[in-house]
């Protein structure tokens, strides 16, 4: 049929540009190339923020960190093919950690690689993407550009969050259509992650739980922290009594100091409990799936005797280890807000001499490890140089970033957080490599100071991108715990035959790090003891400018694998 065509015409490009602005979305982070240079040129030409980067990885690193900070899904664009390949294992990552994102990746003709007749760069990037991902669109029509933005955005941040790609082919990019027919075709997204209120019945089920526990916990995971709930939790800790524990992401939804943090106690508290209640936390590895000896569990008794109360958005995740007793199904903000509201006059007092118990454990370790940071050595070891970054950040307003084995586990335990979602870490997979993506997720999205504290075997990972920071001038401290090697830099070689194999876990002795950085025109420091540290950090961050303190760490201290010894199999037949 007939149709009133106005003269003008717009394009993919625009579109895709119309349709993330339409929904507040003003950052790209990315790296370009064929075919998706001018889509990015375009889009700082019309007021977006484009950060670009020297490694996909850490382009969608940087946008994932930003979904979690900001409840918005971060937005990623890389090329076709390899740099969707590099980009992948980041979203993955993402996906694991729910964090919501976007990853927008132009690929290849279709005609052409559906039929495997070799494009330049030719890869089912959709079916690739598939498995890692919550979901995963491709666009072949301009007019589809609106709603299929939308349906990502969705998929990003409703239920539980997660990473998304969208599959942009070059020829879309360039297809025009009637600019008023394309601007109808936008979709401003409305109530992106509705509520989830919990039942009634799962609040009561929790109430009588807890009410009838006599050494109850509250474990915190990142969850919460993403769920923005600090208000609704401090009112349910401090309002019930009960002793709380923090996963690592989780640390700062109350203030490390609270005196209800039983984090000191850890082991302890775990054990002990009667009932745990879990608050956006994963019962997986990291809490030891909820059972065996860390749950006071015994080899006769597969199931801790324990209840469990578990508030999640996603009900997939109820029983995924051992039975949950409660379930709640339901947002952290409103869950907690009904848990709040159904906690009346009633409730019991939490026994004195349950927080008792954990609080005079609290108080022995955290003496034990006051002993420890105070022992100055050089070279440093990870106490001493981990408490001296703590005490110089303590009362400041910055994010932190940790990635490392050693590095990561004393800097979790030795530096307190003050404030939610501050600190970024290797989170669901234990993964290396998130370094200075998230910590240029985090510089961008706060427009503040960030630290990020580097094993120099996780740095290395992420390292090219101190260029990016030198040059959008980001206010970023990277410390590099260099003991030259993975996990450590004193390991034989066992090799009999020859004694002048490297070693598998050793680095160049001695690597100046912080020269990388003098390269780039920001600031680079060489601190052998806990008071050049202390002094570089210092100047640093008053500076605001970039900087690499190298921090020469005894390669002797921290052990194989951090804490997770009991995961790294070895072997019983060395031949
Ligand atoms: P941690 O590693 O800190 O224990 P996890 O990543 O294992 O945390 O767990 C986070 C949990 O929080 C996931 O199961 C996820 O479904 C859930 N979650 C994320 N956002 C929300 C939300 N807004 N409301 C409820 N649950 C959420
Ligand atoms: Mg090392």
């Amino acid at each position: 049929g007939f149709h009133m065509q106005s003269q003008e015409m717009t394009d993919g490009f625009n579109l895709l540009i119309d349709a993330l602005k339409a929904n507040d979305l003003n950052t790209i982070y990315g790296l370009v190339g064929i075919p998706v240079t001018d889509l990015a040129r375009l889009a700082q030409a019309r007021g977006m923020k484009f950060i670009g980067f020297r490694h996909e990885a850490n382009a969608v690193n940087a946008a994932a960190i930003a979904g979690y900070m900001t409840q918005k899904p971060g937005v990623a664009l890389t090329v076709s093919a390899p740099g969707f390949l590099n980009g992948l294992v980041a979203l993955a990552n993402a996906t694991v950690n729910c964090f919501p994102m976007i990853m927008i990746s132009g690929s290849s003709e279709r005609e052409i690689v559906d039929l495997q007749q070799g494009d330049y760069e030719e890869l089912d990037q959709l079916n690739a993407a598939k498995p890692y991902v919550k979901a995963a669109y491709r666009i072949n029509h301009a007019e589809d550009i609106g709603i299929a933005v939308a349906r990502s955005i969705r998929a990003a941040v409703s239920g539980r969050p997660g990473g998304v790609y969208l599959d942009v082919p070059a020829q879309l990019l360039g297809q025009t259509i009637d600019a008023v027919r394309g601007a109808e075709s936008i979709v401003k997204v409305v109530d992106p992650a509705p509520a989830h209120i919990p039942s009634p019945e799962s609040i009561q089920r929790a109430v009588d739980v807890l009410k009838s526990a006599k050494k109850p916990i509250i474990m915190l995971g990142k969850g919460a922290a993403y769920a923005q709930a600090e208000k609704q939790i401090k009112e349910l800790v401090e309002k019930t009594g009960i002793p709380y524990l923090a996963m690592s992401m989780a640390k700062g939804i109350l203030p490390d100091s609270h005196p209800q943090s039983a984090m000191a106690a850890r082991s302890l508290a775990l054990k002990e409990a009667d009932a745990v209640l879990l608050i956006g936390a994963r019962l997986n590895w990291l809490l030891a799936h909820g059972k065996g000896k860390t749950w006071g569990g015994s080899p006769d008794r597969e199931f801790p005797a324990k209840k469990f109360i578990q508030i999640d958005i996603s009900a997939m995740e109820m029983d995924s280890n051992v039975p949950i007793d409660a379930p709640i199904v339901g947002d952290i903000v409103s869950s907690v807000e009904a848990l709040n509201a159904a906690i009346g006059k009633d409730f019991p007092k939490v026994s004195k001499e349950w927080v008792g118990t954990l609080m005079s454990k609290r108080e022995q370790n955290v003496a034990k490890m006051a002993a420890m940071l105070s022992k100055d050595t050089t070279p440093m070891n990870f106490h001493n140089a981990l408490g001296t970054i703590g005490s110089v950040i303590k009362g400041r307003d910055i994010h932190l970033v940790n990635e490392g084995a050693n590095a990561l586990d004393y800097a979790r335990a030795i530096i307190d957080m003050e404030k939610p979602r501050r600190r970024l870490d290797t989170g669901t997979w234990g993964v290396m490599g998130v370094g200075m993506g998230y910590a240029i997720g985090a510089a961008v999205e706060s427009n503040g100071p960030v630290v990020a504290i580097e094993g120099d075997s996780a740095f290395g990972f992420s390292g090219m991108e101190l260029e990016t920071i030198a040059r959008y001038n980001l206010p970023i401290v990277s410390i590099i715990m260099n003991n030259s090697g993975v996990y450590r830099g004193c390991d034989p070689n066992l090799n009999p035959n020859n004694a002048n194999d490297v070693p598998v876990t050793a680095f160049v002795k001695n690597a100046r790090y912080e020269k990388l950085m003098e390269a780039f025109g920001g600031d680079g420091y060489y601190a052998t003891t806990t008071a050049e540290l202390k002094d570089a950090l210092e100047k640093a961050l008053a500076s605001g400018r970039p900087t690499v303190i190298n921090a020469i760490i005894d390669e002797t201290a921290g052990t194989e694998s951090g804490r997770l010894t009991s995961l790294n199999p070895q072997s019983a037949v060395k031949k």
